[in-house]
């Protein structure tokens, strides 16, 4: 492949022939890139601290490790509920505490790195932030593992590359984050890309996560391609969770309910085990 990363394919950080090994990412008491799976779970935004605690009381129960919730929204409206900014933050951490959780969220600007990482486990970056270069370099500088998602129509290579800046930067904790692609497909929000969850391990020694939910944009997707993820190698799972969908803020009709998150789970486990992976 005529490729940035072939061509310098030694000397990146990123790239597989540089380690040979996985790179496996410890988060509290979590170990993301191991044989275990990593089930990362909650509403798309935190809406408020009641919905967050049944969410966690709810998936943690059913096997999720880690708790999510967005602080700061990039909505594609500006009109949009564009989260709670810091209560978020405060309302998520004060949960993933109680409930022993650590926890994921959004950061959407390299001005609120400070502010996000004293509140959050991992720090993650969202699709359409993927080529924002100056967040990418300052996170560089995060003492937090940072998950990065892959923009809306970036390659493969591009995704890699974005992750090259954080490491290159100083940061060695990236998680890469497959949660779709544009395509031409009406039905579906996203076009979920399982291929790339298995090139981005061959070509990376870097954890790869899966988030069927953005992936698809369809409640009744969500199980079978998170199925399909895991058989296709993916190190874990960022699911959106919500106790009343249809009251969501924001991408209730993608959200699983806490019991639709209980099933998903149970139907997890054969493919995990069938692919050398557990779930817990
Ligand atoms: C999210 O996970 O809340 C999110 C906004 O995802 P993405 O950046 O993949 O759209
Ligand atoms: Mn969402």
């Amino acid at each position: 492949m005529a490729s940035l990363l072939a061509k310098q394919g030694q000397e990146m950080l990123v790239s597989w022939d540089n380690r040979k090994t996985r790179t496996k990412i410890k988060v509290k008491s979590c170990v993301i890139g191991g044989k275990g799976l990593l089930l990362i779970a909650g509403p798309c935004a935190v809406e408020s601290e009641d919905v967050m605690k049944e969410t966690a009381f709810k998936v943690r129960g059913s096997g999720a490790l880690m708790l999510r919730g967005g602080a700061f929204k990039p909505r594609t409206s500006p009109y949009s509920f564009q989260g709670l900014g810091k209560k978020g933050l405060e309302i998520l951490a004060k949960v993933g505490e109680e409930m022993n959780m650590p926890v994921v969220t959004e950061v959407m600007d390299s001005e609120d790195i400070e502010l996000v990482a004293d509140y959050a486990d991992i720090l993650q970056v969202g699709a359409r932030n993927m080529h924002n270069f100056a967040l990418l370099r300052k996170l560089g500088n995060c003492a937090r593992p940072v998950i990065l998602k892959r923009g809306l129509s970036a390659t493969i290579e591009e995704w890699l590359l974005a992750a090259e800046y954080i490491l290159a930067a100083g940061n060695p904790q990236v998680i890469l984050c497959e949660r779709g692609i544009r395509s031409a497909e009406p039905w579906t929000r996203n076009t979920l890309d399982l291929s790339a969850v298995a090139m981005a391990r061959e070509l990376s020694h870097l954890p790869v996560l899966v988030d069927p939910s953005h992936g698809t944009g369809v409640r009744s997707l969500v199980t079978p391609m998170a199925k399909a993820a895991i058989a296709a190698g993916a190190d874990g799972l960022m699911v959106e969770v919500h106790p009343h969908p249809e009251k969501a803020l924001s991408d209730g009709e993608q959200s699983l309910t806490p019991k639709g998150f209980s099933a998903m789970m149970k139907e997890l486990e054969p493919v995990a085990r069938a692919v050398g992976r557990r779930i817990r």
